[in-house]
């Protein structure tokens, strides 16, 4: 077996997905080299950082946890651009557990990791959602629980993009609708998109869940842009 996959590397090279370089055939999606250079954000042990910070007096997070930050090369974005564009979920999904596994050793408090939904027409369009993917890595990592079901996105909200940063600001109310509110009563809830940009995502999910007693809220996702 170990000679047929020398032959298929040799033959089918697999890119590393951060850098581009070849993969050995023990590297799984991104290189040795990647996996310890790639710009960690390690925000897990200085709870007061960059991004706490930008979500203070809006969103009230236990934790702000960017896997990564951006950086000049790149490499972050074309992860996340492999994840999102080129059907690379299961990048998305091993990023997770590398994640997840860093973040037990700190943080062991999460009941549940609820991924950023996509709107359904969205959804069909691209076949699945990546904050998902994502989220279930970070879950299995975590050893806790995913839900994928009682968080919905009712408005879609991709031409939001193209507007300015206070007027998205104004617009998070409503987004998203919460089934079985009761179910989250008193638990820690670990929010989970792939990238952070202007935070909006995030609020409007939070929106859903702060009025439930006893709820907790971090947020988690691959990158953070700093354009808050
Ligand atoms: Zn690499």
């Amino acid at each position: 077996m170990a000679l047929i996959n020398d032959f298929l590397s040799l033959i089918y090279p697999r890119p590393c997905e951060a850098c581009g370089n070849t993969l050995f055939k023990h590297e799984r999606f991104i290189c040795h080299y990647c996996k310890l250079h790639l710009p960690k954000s390690n925000y897990h042990k200085k709870p007061e950082n960059a991004l706490h910070t930008a979500f203070m007096g809006r969103v009230p997070l236990v934790y702000a946890l960017p896997f990564y930050v951006f950086e000049k090369s790149g490499r972050v974005q074309k992860m996340l651009h492999a994840i999102k564009y080129r059907g690379q979920k299961e990048l998305g999904e091993y990023l997770g557990q590398l994640y997840g596994k860093e973040l037990y050793e700190h943080i062991t408090a999460i009941d549940v990791v609820v991924p950023v939904p996509l709107h359904k027409k969205k959804l069909k369009m691209r076949g699945y959602n990546q904050s998902e993917w994502f989220a279930k890595g970070l879950a299995s990592g975590l050893n806790t629980e995913i839900n994928t079901t009682s968080l919905e996105r009712s408005i879609e909200t991709g031409t939001q993009t193209k507007k300015k940063k206070y007027e998205r600001w104004e617009n998070v109310e409503g987004i998203f609708e919460l089934k079985n509110k009761a179910q989250f009563a008193n638990k820690h809830i670990l929010l989970t998109d792939d990238v952070i940009t202007t935070g909006a995502t995030i609020e409007a999910a939070w929106q859903a869940f702060k009025d439930i007693d006893g709820v907790k809220i971090s947020a988690a996702s691959i990158a953070f842009t700093h354009k808050m």
